[in-house]
């Protein structure tokens, strides 16, 4: 059991299990909701999430492959601790950064990495896609 709380602590999420992805984005999305470079989820199957406590607001928006995506943000402080894309609907990515453990496994993926600053560093053996992650 992992628990990921925002930063005021209000809004909290548990999951149990392991991450079916964890994905390094580059994607507007995940640079304006972070305020950084890129933003790093931890998808998890719905039935893996349990207790979401807390006032949250859900905010949707195009995402860069052309679909939506929609985050849920804590009403006091901000922090999105987890969001939803189309294309995996029964999946919620959570922020890793927003979880009490540090033992979250390292990316098996790094999407958008075309509009990251070149700097970027990305961990040895992850993935890279330019764009989207193709549709296996
Ligand atoms: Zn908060
Ligand atoms: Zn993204």
């Amino acid at each position: 059991m992992r628990t990921a709380t925002c930063a005021c602590g209000q809004l909290s999420v548990e999951v149990e299990g392991e991450p079916e992805l964890v994905a390094m984005c580059g994607c507007s999305y995940c640079r304006k909701r972070t305020g950084s470079i890129y933003g790093v989820g931890a998808y998890f199957n719905v039935d893996q999430i349990s207790n979401i406590g807390g006032d949250s607001t859900a905010f949707k928006r195009g995402s860069d492959s052309g679909r939506t995506i929609e985050g849920n943000f804590c009403t006091t402080c901000g922090t999105t601790l987890y969001w939803t894309a189309e294309i995996w609907p029964d999946r919620r990515a959570i922020a890793i950064g927003c979880f009490e453990e540090q033992d979250i496994p390292k990316p098996g993926v790094a999407v958008f990495t075309e509009n990251v600053h070149e700097w970027a560093a990305f961990p040895e053996g992850v993935t890279i896609y330019p764009g989207a992650r193709p549709r296996s």
